[in-house]
């Protein structure tokens, strides 16, 4: 029998631990080095999950308020910030000290601490302990993910000034705070602080919130973001910012050159991501990094350097969890000789605000930018009885169908729970589901599930639950 193909991974986020994991399954030697004491990278440690346990509590603050509406009036909410904070570690903790264990059962060898090249094939490790250590490897995957992207001009040297790591520490309940960047990490932390009691003022330099997404999907998050938010600035750019001791004072540019100033406890900078490619040792080896700082790698995620493969943030957009994940799954069975490549029809996008705002495939813009032709069937969500019975009426499924095959393209989704909806959508477009497919798939009543396949029969005008004339 052959010796088993001995793999390293270098970061332990979700593209790195799954990639690991598989490939301990599939037989190989595995070693897996990460500087944090379990795995779970940005995702678990301060990324997905603690601001997914944040958003919780942030729910059931305004749902509490609305009960108002159905005669039930609970008393305002006292926040224990200490218990809160310790929860939400908690939640972090069971699920790293969860993959901790799945690494160890796999028999995984898990060296925290970091990792540089030597040459293609050995890595040189400087161990959480300060020694370092050379390993040889046959091959190299590289998950080491990205970091918040910093502007220069809003760099001050004050804990008032924050990134997403510092916002989801949450220190205290500023009195205000002044999100820079209204992308889906600013509304979403935003949302949490918003709930808790902070006066809270977005700032984007585009016309929209979240660039990317359709406007008609964004609408409802806006109009409830506008109630819960002091204010959103869109053309509205930070020029500067001063740290006054008490606060900070920042300037905010207007697009027709007008200019305020405000002072603000705290400053969260949310301008999107830089990946993990400033690799020691990179230059050794014969991986190629583009432009924009990403790794690149063909369709088996496979670098420039043929022992050398990539997956997650750090190889580009979209920078999501399932996307790493997905990614690492196909560089192992690449490498284990499999018959693979990373060619997804579908991959799904969720804000999880409240609304919830998650989409799928083709987009209405990118359709329109690309001159394709196109049918949108839309179902609002004033004719869901599952919605109304939330009280939640504001929210709109659409399918963006192929007028000649009838196939579905895209699917966009606003309302609450619509993040766990769109897997439906992923699915059809993945198995090239048809609009009649969608529509003759019986979904249980009530729920909001059904709004996909009435987006589907309101494209053939058969609809019973509203009234639309029916097609050509
Ligand atoms: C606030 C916030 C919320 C988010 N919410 C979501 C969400 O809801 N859904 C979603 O899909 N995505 C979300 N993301 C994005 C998601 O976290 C990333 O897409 C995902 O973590 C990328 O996984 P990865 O495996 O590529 O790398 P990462 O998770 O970034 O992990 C990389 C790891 O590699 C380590 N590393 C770097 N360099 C080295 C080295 N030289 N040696 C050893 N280790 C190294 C890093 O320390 C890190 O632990 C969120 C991100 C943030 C910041």
């Amino acid at each position: 029998m052959s010796e088993p193909l001995n793999i390293a991974v270098v970061g332990g986020g979700p593209g790195g631990y799954a990639a690991a994991f598989l490939a301990a399954d599939l037989g190989m030697s595995v070693t897996l080095i990460d500087p944090e004491v379990n795995p779970g990278g940005v995702c678990l440690y301060r990324g997905c999950i603690p601001s997914k346990a944040l958003l919780h509590v942030a729910k059931l603050i305004e749902e509490s308020e609305q009960a108002k509406n159905w005669g039930i009036e609970f008393a305002a909410p006292k926040i224990d910030l200490a218990r809160l904070r310790s929860w939400k570690e908690g939640v972090v903790k069971k699920l790293t000290g969860g993959l901790g264990i799945l690494s160890k059962q796999r028999k995984v060898t898990y060296i925290q601490g970091r990792a540089g090249f030597e040459n293609s094939t050995t890595l040189q490790v400087i161990k959480a302990d300060g020694s370092t250590q050379s390993l040889a490897f046959d091959r190299i995957i590289l998950a080491t993910g990205s970091r918040p992207a910093i502007v220069p001009a809003l760099k001050l040297d004050t804990p008032r000034m924050m990134d997403s790591t510092g916002a989801l520490n949450l220190e205290d309940i500023p009195g205000t705070l002044l999100v820079v960047g209204g992308g889906y990490i600013g509304l979403e932390l935003g949302s949490v602080y918003a709930a808790l009691g902070t006066r809270v003022t977005v700032v984007e330099m585009l016309p929209g919130l979240l660039p990317g997404a359709d406007r008609d999907l964004v609408l409802p998050l806006h109009k409830r973001l506008e109630k819960m938010f002091e204010g959103i600035l869109l053309n509205t750019t930070v020029a500067a910012v001063k740290d006054e001791g008490s606060g900070i004072r920042a300037t905010l540019k207007v697009q027709d050159g007008n200019a305020q100033e405000k002072v603000f406890d705290r400053v969260l900078v949310s301008v999107g991501r830089k990946p993990n490619s400033e690799i020691s040792g990179l230059d050794k080896t014969q991986v190629k990094v583009g432009a924009k700082g990403f790794i690149e790698v063909n369709k088996q995620l496979q670098t420039a350097d043929p022992s050398i493969y990539a997956i997650g943030d750090v190889v580009g957009e979209p920078m999501l969890a399932h996307k790493a994940m997905h990614e690492g799954r196909t560089a192992v069975e690449a490498i284990a000789g499999h018959k693979v490549a990373f060619e997804p029809n579908a991959i799904p996008a969720v804000v999880f605000t409240d609304p919830e705002i998650a989409w799928c495939g083709l987009t209405e813009t990118q359709a329109q930018n690309e001159n394709r032709e196109i049918k949108v069937a839309k179902f609002p969500w004033a004719a869901s009885g599952r919605a109304v019975t939330l009280d939640r009426p504001e929210g709109m499924t659409k399918l963006l169908i192929d007028p000649r095959t009838e196939r579905v393209l895209g699917v966009g989704i606003v309302g609450v729970g619509a993040g766990e909806m769109i897997a439906e959508g992923v699915l059809a477009i993945e198995m090239a589901a048809l609009a009649h497919d969608v529509a003759h798939t019986i979904h249980p009543h009530p729920t909001l599930s059904e709004t996909v396949m009435e987006s589907a029969e309101v494209f053939f005008g058969t609809s019973t639950d509203i009234y639309r004339p029916k097609r050509g």
